[in-house]
């Protein structure tokens, strides 16, 4: 036998024109395999069983309490039986052995065998599976070995990405080539395009354009999930981050699945506001201080802090807690690169990026997460989708602690309070963690912004008093406090919204895609959620071929489904910050200036989506839809 599989061979590679001497260029590496994505699995386990140290290590068990699992051909849920058997080894690597049923949506039952170890880079760890079941629709895995990245969620979560081992068809498409100088010209055509011979296993390679707070949230999820990461950023080190940043529940809860290690972070260092509701006072009425104190006249609303469940803290502490993070997880960051054109054309398998130090560089999938004024949206859509002055002005200050409460007062000064007046609101709160008081301060403008695109630029105490004339003199004894020189920061939005967030295998997320004025303090958290959505989705790419046409297709499938359910959200919110910043600076119309329930039912509008959303439905929806192409074009 081997003797005939040894003539045939010779025979296919003289048929092909290959000698044997033209062979020897070839790597002498075998194929490596393909891989098929199988199924995520995320399940949940109870307290662990601690068996202390025993000679093979430390050996805990977790039993597990259940859990889902979905994939191109399987879903269902995991039964409440089985756990892990996890052993810790004398140099702190894991090595779990996980025991797990699932029953399928149409009843069957599979059982699961995962052993591998971690931890591997980006926190993970590798297991390899394997399943027993009768069912006769399901009876292909039992032939099945798959491996799979364990990713720790929470303390009480895992999730298992699985593929399918199998045999590279370019073992045969090697044999089959035809060579041109520099690369194989592909012969084969499959249904979903065409596979060349150099066809690889590669992790999924990922450029993202712009080292902001999406930017370095969105690469540690990709890192997260073993999906390899570059950063561009044009500034020379990381941008300067002034002032605050204050993350609501829902941000929080997309942090725990995008990596829980930036929640953990978050959670450390930042602050809630301890009243649990905020008061919007009236800031210009009032002559006196104690007038602007009496909470019955001067109260206009009070709203509940519970919905929106922000914590803040300083971005220059988020920065230097999170950015080493990237690093140390294996990604990578590129600084003084400065976007300037990609090409994205399907005859190439990768993406090509050039900067303005004429350096280049190629990526699977690009996502511009490059700010406001985005060059990857210029690039996109156009310059007629730029973003455009909001007629916003935002100034923003610390000032001394008690110097806030001899101005307010000490029960105003201890909490989170607004102050509306006309043309203008002023948000301000204490940061007993840095022992500061902030003060945010955003006018209306009925100018056009002098100063191009350069949105943050210098400004005086006295312009600010000049904002502030006429208003109360609590709120301009408050004003006084600030520095004599500080900045000023011009808002633009994209209230003129962008067709899509992606074409091709290029896509943009969070300021770049909806910058809104910064009334609801949500922008972070909308472009939060578009990190969640484009990590599980182009993690979900990442098994198939990238030299072959199903890799760009799945990018592509997946970019689409990701502007489809992004855009709207993004357009809500520019129109809803837009809407509030009306109502706060008393220019809306049908909220006047001091009507409690109008006031209430215009913030409830403009608020409650903001919350009141579920990031799991989120990805499973968008999970499904990317399912049902992939589906389509298997
Ligand atoms: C005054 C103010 C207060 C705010 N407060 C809050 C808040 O409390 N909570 C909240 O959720 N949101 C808040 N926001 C909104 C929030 O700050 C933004 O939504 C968020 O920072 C956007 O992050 P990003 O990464 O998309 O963009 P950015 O943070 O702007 O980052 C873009 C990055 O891309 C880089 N870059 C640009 N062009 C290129 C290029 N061509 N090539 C390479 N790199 C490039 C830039 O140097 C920058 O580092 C506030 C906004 C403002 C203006």
């Amino acid at each position: 036998m081997r003797s005939i599989g040894s003539a045939l061979f010779l025979s296919a590679c003289m048929l092909a024109g290959l000698t044997s001497a033209g062979a020897a260029h070839y790597p002498t590496q075998p194929a490596k395999p393909a891989l098929t994505y199988l199924y995520s699995v995320t399940f949940t386990g109870s307290t662990p069983i601690d068996f202390g140290a025993t000679p093979l290590g430390n050996l805990t068990f977790t039993p597990l309490t259940g859990g889902t699992f979905s994939g191109p051909k399987m879903k269902g849920t995991v039964v409440a039986a089985g756990g892990d058997w996890n052993l810790v080894d004398a140099e702190g690597n894991f090595h779990p052995d996980v025991r797990e049923t699932f029953k399928t949506d149409d009843g069957a039952y599979i059982q699961l065998y995962q052993t591998g170890s971690g931890p591997q880079p980006g926190g993970v760890a590798h297991v390899h599976l394997s399943f027993v079941t009768g069912s006769e629709k399901y009876y292909w895995l039992n032939k099945v070995v798959a491996i799979g990245i364990l990713t720790p969620v929470s303390y009480t979560e895992v999730k298992i990405d699985a593929w399918q081992v199998e045999t590279n068809p370019s073992v045969n498409e090697v044999l089959l080539g035809v060579r041109s100088t520099s690369h194989f010209v592909p012969i084969l055509t499959a249904p979903m395009g065409s596979y060349t011979t150099n066809g690889d296993t590669a992790p999924l390679d990922v450029a993202i354009v712009g080292g902001g707070a999406i930017g370095v949230i969105t690469a540690l999820g990709f890192l997260r999930r073993g999906v390899s990461v570059t950063i561009y950023e044009r500034a020379p080190s990381w941008p300067e981050l002034g002032f605050t940043v204050a993350f609501t529940g829902m941000a929080r809860q997309c942090l725990r699945r995008i990596d829980p290690d930036i929640l953990e972070t978050i959670e450390r260092i930042s602050q809630t506001n301890p009243a649990k509701t905020v008061r919007y006072w009236d800031g210009y009425s009032p002559r006196t201080k104690e007038a602007a104190e009496a909470i019955e006249t001067a109260v206009i609303a009070e709203t509940s802090e519970a919905d929106m469940g922000y914590a803040g803290c300083l971005r220059g502490r988020l920065l230097a807690e999170i950015t080493p993070l990237i690093a140390k997880k294996g990604g990578v960051v590129r600084f003084g690169k400065q976007l300037v054109g990609y090409y994205d054309n399907r005859e190439n398998d990768k993406v090509r990026l050039t900067f303005s130090d004429g350096t280049d560089a190629e990526a699977d999938v690009v996502i511009g997460c490059d700010g406001v004024f985005s060059t990857t949206r210029r690039l996109l859509v156009g310059a007629e989708h730029d973003a455009k002055y909001a007629h916003q002005i935002v100034y923003r200050a610390f000032v001394p602690i008690p110097g806030a409460v001899a101005a307010l007062g000490a029960a105003k000064a201890g909490t989170q309070t607004g102050h509306m007046g006309p043309d203008a609101y002023i948000m301000s709160f204490p940061i007993t963690t840095a022992g500061v008081y902030g003060i945010v301060l955003q006018v209306h403008d009925p100018e056009d912004w002098a100063h191009g695109r350069t949105s943050v630029v210098p400004t005086t105490r006295t312009e600010l008093l000049e904002r502030l004339s006429g208003w109360g003199p609590h709120v301009q004894e408050l004003a006084a406090l600030v520095p004599e020189q500080f900045t000023k920061w011009g808002v633009f939005d994209m209230a003129d919204p962008t067709p899509t967030f992606a074409t091709g295998r290029v896509c943009i997320a969070g300021d770049a895609a909806h910058a809104s004025p910064p009334t609801l303090a949500c922008g972070a958290t909308i472009g939060i959620e578009d990190s969640l959505a484009l990590v599980e989705l182009l993690s979900a790419t990442g098994n198939t071929r990238p030299l072959s046409g199903d890799r760009a297709h799945g990018i592509e499938a997946a970019l689409k489904v990701y502007s489809d359910a992004r855009r709207e959200r993004g357009l809500w919110v520019v129109r809803a910050a837009r809407r509030m910043a009306d109502v706060l600076q008393w220019r809306d119309g049908e909220v006047g200036k001091n009507d409690e329930a109008a006031f209430l039912a215009a913030y409830e509008g403009n608020t409650k989506k903001i919350w009141d959303v579920d990031e799991d439905a989120m990805v499973d929806e968008v999970m499904r839809e990317f399912e049902k192409i992939q589906a389509g074009q298997a």
